[in-house]
């Protein structure tokens, strides 16, 4: 089969942009269709847009929107307001993709969709809002969460899909493996701390969602989240978010929370000296807790959790495990890297965990009580592990650079 009669089936690139009704020619030419050369044509609006007319577009248009990004698994749907247009793009494999323009007069109406749905306040564009869409309303697989905000040009509206680790378990997640064991191994504690760390989007949330799964999965464990927000309702596990306009933050939520007698604690996130604290507290009483922490490596969790911290022995005693993760793509599988319909022509298709751990034992404690942090190092690194993907012919070696 050819590339281009490929590129003609359900659910590639072009029947994605609707280019079969708008009698795109596709064929004679040979060459690979390319997510650069669709989009020089228009764009996905462009094929929404001849698909959905007449007065009551918008809702329409909408909804297909959202199940064409969720088709071609994107994480997000990206609506800046331009004067009365606005430019469409979606984040797919975590990069950033033009998919046209809605034109002035559909624009809004679109935005006004939106907010409808998420029940935000339509008339308000000059304070940001946050809302979720049922995903009965929209006919996507998962609810959306969205979040306006005010620019310059006018409002911004971003949407985030939640699809792809439905049913993940850590197993599933990719990690290399002496990661992933020390992963299971923490799970099957009864105590104790695991950070993860790694930037926005690195996939901390879908590890912190696999653990959980493999946690509720063994019955029997009280298992509490406190997220900001929830981003995924789980099964067995009771989930709750921090409200920080009526006070409940994440310090005030886990002092609670610890009282509806949890064996598991998920803190969303620890970014002050209280919420260090409590989770360190409640390690060493017999909690198993998991967190994130803004730090860019494994040394740099224990620094930070120091600054939150004075009590060297605490976070000696209860930190088991740190997890320091990066999401990179994955080579397409279809042509390793040459470009090809499967792939949209960019060469990648999925995204690769790169992680490295940390399991302090006594020397690392040592260095930690001394505060003598330059000396605490994970083994392999990030980087070890990513010239090892490189040379598994998994990524290249510019994806690892971006990522690390
Ligand atoms: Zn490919």
């Amino acid at each position: 089969m050819s590339e281009l009669t490929r590129a003609n089936e359900p659910g590639v690139w072009s029947n994605w942009l609707g280019l079969r009704q708008r009698g795109v020619p596709l064929s004679g030419t040979g060459t690979i269709v390319t997510k650069q050369t669709l989009m020089e044509s228009g764009g996905l609006m462009a094929g929404l847009l001849a698909e959905c007319t007449g007065a009551e577009a918008a809702p329409g248009l909408l909804a297909r929107l959202a199940a064409e990004a969720e088709r071609a698994g994107a994480s997000d749907i990206h609506i800046q307001m331009r004067g009365e247009a606005a430019e469409v793009r979606l984040r797919l494999d975590g990069v950033m993709t033009d998919a046209g323009v809605l034109p002035s007069g559909l624009a809004e109406r679109v935005c006004g969709r939106v907010k409808f749905l998420a029940r935000l306040k339509t008339y308000q564009e000059s304070l940001p809002q946050d809302g979720r869409i049922d995903k009965a309303d929209i006919g996507t697989a998962a609810d959306v969460r969205v979040a306006t905000y005010p620019t310059v040009t006018g409002e911004k509206i971003v949407l985030r899909l939640f699809q792809g680790d439905q049913e993940r378990v850590v197993g599933d997640l990719g990690l290399p493996e002496g990661a992933r064991a020390a992963v299971s191994r923490f799970l099957k504690q009864s105590s104790g701390l695991l950070l993860l760390t790694g930037p926005a989007g690195s996939g901390k949330t879908t590890t912190i969602h696999a653990c959980l799964r493999e946690l509720a999965a063994e019955k029997g464990r009280h298992i509490i989240t406190v997220e900001d927000p929830v981003e995924r309702v789980l099964p067995g596990i009771m989930q709750t978010e921090v409200n920080e306009a009526r006070g409940l933050d994440f310090a005030c939520a886990a002092r609670h929370l610890l009282r509806q007698d949890p064996q598991v604690l998920v803190i969303g996130e620890i970014r002050d000296e209280s919420t260090a604290q409590i989770a360190l507290r409640a390690a060493l009483t017999g909690h198993l807790i998991i967190s994130t922490l803004h730090a860019g490596s494994c040394r740099g969790v224990f620094e930070r959790l120091s600054s939150f911290c004075p009590d060297a022995s605490a976070i000696a005693s209860a930190t088991s495990l740190v997890l320091n993760q990066r999401l990179v793509r994955r080579l397409c599988r279809g042509c390793a890297g040459g470009g090809c319909p499967g792939c949209l022509g960019t060469g990648f298709a999925g995204r690769l965990v790169l992680a490295e751990f940390l399991a302090p034992g006594d020397e690392v404690r040592n260095l930690v009580l001394s505060r003598e942090f330059r000396g605490i190092r994970a083994e392999p690194t990030l980087a070890d592990c990513g010239r090892e993907r490189v040379a598994a012919g998994l990524t290249t070696e510019a994806e690892v650079l971006r990522g690390l």
